[in-house]
């Protein structure tokens, strides 16, 4: 996805929700019913047991005091950006101090780092890393002084994406981290990074990509 065609697609709080109403299954907390009245998405009633509930429950964004809209701005950079943002950057273009991009990156590296398995993605997915910088330091390559490393799973055709913090790029956390959410039976592609060596033993169906060609 492009800068342009985020910006059309997540332009509005109302946008963002409704992607992540599109993502997860919704129903009730309390009694699980399907049936809900979800004209205002963040305080949805179930039609059954009447108990009110937001669509962000449970996820990444639940309780969280910035805006949707620059949530998704600092994950679709994080996405696009292969040697990490540093938090200036992110204050430049969000028009925020520099302390509030950086507790703002900072909470939402958090959460996902806590994030638990939700699904296993089947079908054709990319795999790639992105480093996430965190004083204004930018670093080029794998090595990880004051970054984060973010894995990412991609699935095109449902536009489903599976962020996670792992502490290195090694084979052994990048792999459980696929066997974590990839059906054996997908068609992988990563690039050429020998982290990604051991991925023929598990994905049978696994291709190796340059990243100046593009991905799928
Ligand atoms: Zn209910």
């Amino acid at each position: 996805m492009k800068l342009n065609e985020f910006n059309n697609a997540f332009q509005t709080e109302q946008q963002c929700l409704a992607y992540i109403a599109n993502l997860k299954e919704n129903k009730c907390i309390r009694c699980f019913n399907f049936n809900l009245n979800t004209s205002d998405l963040k305080r949805m009633r179930c039609l059954k047991c009447n108990q009110t509930f937001s669509i962000l429950t449970g996820t990444i964004f639940s309780r969280s005091q910035t805006s949707l809209t620059s949530c998704f701005y600092l994950i679709f950079r994080w996405i696009n950006t292969k040697h990490g943002i540093p938090s200036t950057d992110i204050a430049k273009e969000l028009g925020v101090t520099l302390k509030t991009a950086w507790r703002m990156t900072n909470k939402i590296r958090t959460r996902i780092a806590k994030q638990k398995p939700q699904f296993i993605v089947e079908g054709t997915v990319q795999i790639d890393e992105m480093y996430l910088s965190h004083m204004g330091f930018k670093k080029q390559g794998r090595s990880l002084v004051n970054k984060t490393l973010i894995v990412g799973i991609y699935q095109k055709t449902t536009n489903n994406l599976i962020v996670k913090v792992l502490k290195n790029a090694k084979s052994k956390n990048l792999l459980q981290f696929a066997k974590n959410h990839i059906s054996s039976k997908c068609l992988v592609y990563t690039d050429y990074w020998k982290g990604y060596c051991d991925f023929k033993s598990v994905f049978t169906k696994h291709e190796t990509v340059n990243h100046q060609d593009g991905y799928v």
